[in-house]
């Protein structure tokens, strides 16, 4: 049986760029006679809104996406996800990490990696005592020992349906932040446990978060998670081959809707843009307004 999820953040307004995560989801969970959910990513509570959710399946709504089951909300579910944490922290593969962004931002050798600066381990080699003298007064995070964690898992592999068998190479992202105070969980975590809680068999999302399903492989194989296959779709590209972001004006679906687009044009835009992925997007071409 496919399941398969669209899982937006609820920060601000849905653009094309989710649009055509959430059509590729939904139409290989229609065409398989599959079953496609909705689970809304909103473990940040200072950056989430519920009006955004909201407008969100309004959206989806008026694109003629229909979702199955409940929808399951990151906001309601920190027990499980505690839980994720202690069990990480019981097998010794968690340390307390005091470093701000800019204490890991100014260590010299911090190469970068798709989400900033790559962080250099500086807490890793506290003693024991260290941390329970600075944790009783400091803010922290908890982050995963991923050499640890490796030696433990040993190789890991991922099955990607563009980029077939993928070797995971968590150790390239660092030593993630798994829990922290005032989020509780990262998004890494959450992703992983929801993903096995809705038993999600393909992940469909964008090419921008194939750098971080080897973290998560890791996190599925540390807590003895199935392992879900992945298709990353490409990215939205403007002519200049620069992905369609919503600050550079690329349309929301709001915008759309507004102007009296009509949604099926949109979704005949999406299937153009997935049949031909290297292929810069240029709205137009397809009746929608570039700009809104
Ligand atoms: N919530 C994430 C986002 O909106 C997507 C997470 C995922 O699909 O794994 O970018």
């Amino acid at each position: 049986m496919y399941v398969t999820r669209f899982a937006p953040s609820p920060t601000g307004p849905l653009h094309l760029g989710n649009a055509l995560s959430a059509y590729t989801g939904w139409t290989r969970a229609r065409n398989n006679g599959g079953t496609f959910l909705l689970r809304i990513e909103d473990i940040d509570t200072s950056r989430c809104r519920p009006e955004h959710e909201a407008a969100a399946r309004a959206d989806l709504a008026w694109l003629g996406l229909d979702w199955d089951g409940t929808v399951l909300r990151q906001s309601e579910r920190g027990a499980v996800y505690a839980w994720a944490i202690a069990r990480l922290r019981v097998m010794g593969l968690e340390y307390p990490c005091f470093c701000s962004r800019a204490d890991i931002a100014a260590a010299a050798s911090a190469p970068h990696g798709p989400d900033g600066p790559i962080y250099p381990g500086t807490c890793r080699h506290l003693s024991d005592t260290e941390r329970s003298r600075r944790m009783a007064g400091e803010a922290f995070a908890w982050r995963l020992d991923v050499a640890a964690a490796l030696a433990i898992t040993g190789p890991l592999t991922w099955h990607d349906s563009e980029a077939g068998p993928v070797h995971a190479d968590p150790a390239a992202g660092g030593d993630v932040v798994v829990g922290r105070k005032a989020i509780g969980v990262s998004y890494h975590l959450a992703v992983v446990v929801d993903d096995a809680a809705q038993s999600v068999t393909e992940v469909v999302r964008g090419a921008d978060l194939f750098e971080a399903t080897h973290v998560q492989r890791l996190l599925q194989a540390l807590l003895g998670l199935p392992t879900p296959s992945y298709h990353h779709h490409p990215l939205l590209t403007d002519s200049e081959g620069r992905r369609l972001a919503k600050r550079d004006g690329a349309p929301t679906l709001a915008a759309l809707r507004a102007a009296g687009v009509d949604p099926a044009a949109v979704r005949s835009a999406l299937d153009a843009a997935r049949a031909a992925p290297a292929t810069p997007w240029r709205l137009g071409e397809f009746g929608l307004p570039s700009h809104l």
